[in-house]
């Protein structure tokens, strides 16, 4: 984006009316990485370690996230690249030289995609048991695919035409749905089952719409899923919440898309019948909120009286600093969007490459946190999505001359361990709930043994 733009787009947050020109839609895959204009000015080795890595895990990226969003005399580091373009420490050394071996030598097609598989598969392509722990079951026991409910107020639905998104993000938790391996997705194929599992679950509050992105869908498909819970017998669904990252990677889904006007109607009718609707926004950077395109669609969302929350993980070379959270938090909250949560890169794919620390991400929380206004504290995290419940890291801490983290569910697979502090042993090389242990010399959590029968009943139910 020019200097001129940039600076404009700081000044204005985008006064309704503004027309923003539209643009076509232009993808580039791993296929097509020679055709990246800006590539070309990168080294041959820099582009050979883009194809080996790409060859592993899943790259996806549009013109608007090349033109506008990237910094091309900032790559490497500029954070938008590193969170669309495949880095080289995202494999391992191993891993990484497997492959570009195979590369080096010319070895065919089947022989690269028997390497691929095997490192996949040892890439934990499904964190936290989602498959077996969070898909209900119908009357007959038949595993209700595409939907998830761990949570008892809200079930999680996987459109079957969302599975993808504009651009794909470097450390998505959810690239082995990308990968083209159908035992690995986890995609509904129709609506009526949606339906028909939400009518028999008056428990259930919020229905949360997510992928890949579901905003890659066309309207009259959203539609398909949207209008029948407008009728009496899904009163209970009050709210409607949509993850995407559609603001950030292709606002003008939102502008001058074939059918954004309809889904802008599509918006504006659900809210008018009453339900709540909430776009959770995906967000990593305050750099995705600095376009025009962003800010018109973020002013035309708001318009139909939908609400936009940020969430996004912290993730080491795109946002580790509090400065970029507390730019992004305001920057937010100026544009009308809710703080939400800041969540903990999960345990899969490349996460060597993007994790940091939990007693680092508490720092880098409490130190945003700090720089803000009451407004922009709104976000919840640091935030762990494990297998028994969300687990926030509430702060580091000596209690009785040991160190601790001090802990809570945000969530929980039972909603009484919501809210109870818990400590863990202080350990500043953790990165995940799994390597930490109970403070004070206890031998289990309080929630571990239910948690551990939970799990066994669920996966004695699958098998
Ligand atoms: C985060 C999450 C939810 C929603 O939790 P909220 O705290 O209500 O935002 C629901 N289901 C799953 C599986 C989740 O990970
Ligand atoms: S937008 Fe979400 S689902 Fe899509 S690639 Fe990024 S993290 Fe993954």
């Amino acid at each position: 984006m020019t200097a001129q733009l940039q600076t404009a787009a700081r000044q204005w947050p985008v006064a309704r009316g503004d027309v923003i020109a539209p643009q076509p839609f232009k993808v580039y895959t791993q296929r097509d990485l020679e055709r990246i204009a800006p590539l070309a000015a990168m080294s041959e080795e820099a582009r050979f370690e883009m194809k080996v890595v790409s060859t592993v895990l899943p790259f996806r990226v549009n013109q608007y996230v090349i033109d506008e969003l990237i910094d091309w005399n900032d790559t490497p580091a500029d954070p938008i690249f590193q969170l669309t373009f495949p880095q080289r420490g995202m494999l391992t050394e191993g891993h990484y030289e497997w492959i570009a071996e195979l590369y080096r030598r010319d070895a065919d097609k089947a022989e690269i995609d028997a390497a691929v598989q095997e490192i996949r598969l040892e890439l934990n392509p499904h964190p936290a048991d989602q498959m077996e722990m969070n898909m209900p079951r119908d009357e007959v026991g038949e595993r209700l695919d595409g939907m998830q409910h761990k949570y008892r107020e809200t079930v999680l639905f996987f459109p079957s035409q969302g599975q993808t998104c504009h651009s794909y993000c470097t450390f998505c938790f959810r690239w082995a749905q990308f990968v083209g391996d159908k035992a690995l997705r986890i995609a509904a194929s129709e609506a009526q089952r949606l339906h028909a599992y939400l009518r028999k679950q008056p428990a259930v509050t919020d229905l949360l719409f997510t992928g890949g992105d579901p905003m890659v869908m066309k309207t009259k498909h959203l539609a398909g899923y949207l209008e029948p819970l407008l009728t009496p017998e899904f009163g209970h669904i009050q709210t409607i919440r949509i993850g995407t990252k559609a603001l950030s990677f292709w606002p003008h889904r939102f502008l001058g898309a074939d059918d954004a006007d309809e889904l802008v109607r599509l918006l504006e009718r659900m809210v008018k019948a009453g339900k709540h609707v909430a776009l959770m926004a995906h967000y990593n950077h305050w750099r995705e909120l600095e376009t025009p395109a962003a800010r018109a669609a973020i002013r035309r969302i708001r318009d139909t009286g939908a609400v936009i929350r940020g969430q996004g993980p912290l993730i080491a070379h795109i946002n580790d600093n509090p400065a970029v959270w507390a730019r992004l938090w305001q920057t937010q909250v100026r544009l009308g969007i809710v703080p939400y949560y800041m969540f903990v890169e999960r345990d899969t794919g490349a996460r060597h490459y993007f994790e940091v620390p939990l007693a680092r991400a508490w720092e880098i929380y409490r130190e945003a946190m700090q720089q803000v206004s009451g407004l922009a504290r709104t976000a919840r995290g640091p935030s762990m999505s494990a297998s028994p419940g969300k687990v926030e890291i509430q702060g580091v801490t000596e209690i009785g001359g040991e160190k601790v983290f001090v802990l809570r569910f945000i969530q929980g697979r039972n909603p009484d361990w919501v809210q109870r502090p818990f400590f863990a042993r202080y350990d500043p090389e953790a990165t995940w709930l799994n390597h930490l242990r109970p403070a004070f010399g206890e031998e289990k959590w309080f929630w571990e043994e239910e948690y551990e029968a939970l799990r066994e009943d669920r996966l004695a139910v699958a098998a």
